[in-house]
């Protein structure tokens, strides 16, 4: 029992470190800027480097007061977010698959869904290398899995893919304008190689369910001059379905097929 509240303890620590390194990825890699390079964080507004001790996972936002130690301009409330928010999907993982490889490749699903997440709000795009990256580790997981073989996998990516994909087509003949991008495509397809053919329906429905619901509200508390004319990125909606669904797809399977 405390050997397990200790393990998850350390699970949400390492979690917030790597939500701290994602903060990093989502600032970066959609400003073509090295991940790694310069290796330490700096100030968005004066540009000093930011010591380490002003730099801990949610802990350093609350002692700065959320404001950069140097310039005092305020510290967006989203790092610590991000952070708490991975370090959660830690916690998650390690409930879902146990201290073993599992855990690894689950966390790393959702770590990359959330970069993905935060760069489709910020930019509306989807950054191929997290795709590609996310592809080839669902992939190499497939062969260390016992529900899911690669196959499984392929199976998975191509039915989200070409799903989204065909959907993207038909709104595109239907109303004259592009209403998906392709980055979702290509996303499906990763997701695909973690969660299957069935996930990927899940998914695709539970994303769109969601994201119908918001795109609503979001019509009916903004002015009328502006309906129709807000863009609503689908990325962080299927990011939210595949998440769902890796953690609680067993319970979803069942229930669905009775
Ligand atoms: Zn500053």
């Amino acid at each position: 029992m405390e050997t397990n509240l200790i393990l998850y303890i350390v699970a949400f620590i390492f979690g917030t470190i790597i939500g701290s390194f994602l903060n990093v990825v989502i600032y970066r890699l959609p400003r073509r800027g090295s991940i790694l390079k310069p290796a330490f964080s700096f100030c968005p507004s004066c540009g000093t480097t930011i010591k380490w001790y002003d730099n801990i996972p949610i802990i350093s936002y609350f002692l700065l007061k959320g404001r950069c130690r140097v310039c005092k301009s305020s510290i967006s409330k989203r790092y610590p977010f991000v952070e708490f928010l991975t370090g959660v999907a830690s916690v998650l993982s390690l409930w879902k698959t146990g201290l073993s490889i599992d855990y690894f490749f689950v966390f790393s699903f959702i770590a990359i869904l959330i970069a993905i997440t935060f760069i489709d709000l910020d930019f509306k795009i989807i950054p191929d290398e997290l795709n590609l990256f996310g592809f080839i580790l669902g992939l190499t997981y497939s062969f260390f899995r016992k529900d899911f073989t690669p196959v499984d996998a392929v199976l998975g990516a191509v039915v989200g893919a070409g799903i989204l994909w065909l959907i993207a087509f038909a709104y595109e003949k239907l109303r004259g304008i592009e209403g998906l991008g392709f980055g979702d495509v290509k996303m499906m397809a990763f997701i695909g190689t973690y969660v299957g053919w069935f996930g990927s329906l899940f998914t695709i429905f539970f994303g769109s369910l969601i994201g119908t619901i918001v795109g609503l509200i979001f019509a009916y508390v903004s002015k009328a001059e502006d309906k129709g004319n807000f863009e609503i990125p689908f990325g962080p909606f299927l990011a939210l379905g595949a998440a769902v669904y890796i953690f609680f797809g067993d319970v979803i399977k069942n229930w669905y097929l009775g």
